[in-house]
C-alpha cells in the first residue's frame, strides 16, 4: 500500500458527536457513492483528483510517531478520540489499514484515553480477544439498510451487511460498548425499505445516532422528507426507549422534521 506522511495527526472535530478526531488513512477503498461528503472535500481541495484516486489508500507511515508527541500534549483535553471521519479505520479486505488501527487503538488506550470507532468493514475477531480494548471504547459500524443491493449500489466495496453486524455483536458478547451510525438514512424514493426491520437486526448495541441523507440530488427532490423523517424518529424513538438504547438524533435532521 502506498505511504504518505503527515505533519499532524489529532484534531478537535467539529462534528457534533464527537470529540477528538484522527485520520490515519487518505482514500478510501469503500468507494461510497451516495456520494462520500470526505471524497467530495478532499476533490475540492485538490488532495484527490479522481474517484479512482479515493479507492487506493494510502497509509500515514508517521502516525505512531506523530502520537507520541501529541499524546502528552493534547491528553488533558482529550474525552475521546473518533476514528475516523474521511476514512474507514477497519476497511474491508485493507489488512494494512486494520492493523494500524489496531496499533493506534493500543496506544491511545494504552494512554488511557477511551476511543469511538466508526467503520463500513468488519472488526477482526482479534480485538474481541484483547483487554486493553474492553470498557474503553465505542465500537460503531455504519448501517443504513439490509438490503445487499442497496450495498452493492452505494457502498459497493464496503462489507456486506451481515459481515458488520455479526463482527459488532462479537464485541458486544465480550462486553464491550456497541453503537450503530445510521446515517445517511436514505429516502424511500432512493430505497424503500422497513426501518423496524433493521433495528430487530441491531437491538443489542448500546446506541443509535441517526441522520438524513445529504448531498444527494435524489434525496432533495424528495418533497415529504420532513414528514418521512419524521415517521422514521417516532419508530427509532419507541425501539430505542424499549430497549433501552441510547439515542442520538443528528442536529440538521432534527433541524429538518421541527421545521
Ligand atoms: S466508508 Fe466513509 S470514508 Fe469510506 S467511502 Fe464510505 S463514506 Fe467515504
Amino acid at each position: 500500500m502506498e505511504q504518505i506522511t503527515r505533519k499532524s495527526l489529532l484534531y478537535k472535530s467539529a462534528v457534533e458527536y464527537a470529540d477528538f478526531c484522527l485520520n490515519h488513512v487518505e482514500g478510501c477503498s469503500h468507494g461510497c457513492l451516495y456520494p462520500c461528503y470526505a471524497f467530495l472535500m478532499k476533490k475540492r481541495c485538490g488532495v484527490v483528483k479522481t474517484y479512482e484516486d479515493w479507492l487506493k489508500p494510502k497509509l500515514v507511515s508517521n502516525a505512531m510517531e506523530l502520537l507520541d508527541r501529541e499524546i502528552p500534549k493534547f491528553k488533558r483535553k482529550i474525552k475521546s478520540v473518533h476514528l475516523c471521519f474521511s476514512t474507514d479505520p477497519f476497511m474491508y479486505g485493507q489488512g494494512e489499514v486494520v492493523e494500524s488501527s489496531s496499533r493506534i487503538l493500543r496506544k491511545l488506550n494504552e494512554n488511557y484515553l477511551p476511543c469511538e470507532i466508526l467503520t463500513k468493514g468488519a472488526y477482526p475477531e482479534e480485538l474481541a480477544h484483547n483487554g486493553t480494548f474492553r470498557g474503553l471504547n465505542d465500537f460503531g459500524i455504519s448501517l443504513v439498510s439490509l438490503d445487499e443491493d442497496y450495498r452493492k449500489k452505494y457502498e459497493p466495496h464496503a462489507a456486506p451487511f451481515g459481515e458488520r453486524i455479526s463482527s459488532l455483536r462479537k464485541l458486544h458478547g465480550k462486553g464491550m460498548k456497541t453503537w450503530v451510525s445510521m446515517e445517511p438514512y436514505p429516502t424511500p424514493n432512493i430505497w424503500n425499505q422497513d426501518l423496524k426491520e433493521i433495528l430487530r437486526a441491531i437491538s443489542f448495541v448500546d446506541r443509535i445516532v441517526f441522520g438524513k441523507l445529504n448531498y444527494n440530488k435524489l434525496a432533495t427532490a424528495f418533497d415529504h422528507a420532513g414528514e418521512f423523517y419524521t415517521s422514521q424518529i417516532e419508530t427509532l424513538k419507541g425501539f430505542c426507549k424499549k430497549h433501552k438504547i441510547e439515542c442520538y438524533i443528528k442536529q440538521d435532521t432534527k433541524a429538518l422534521v421541527d421545521a
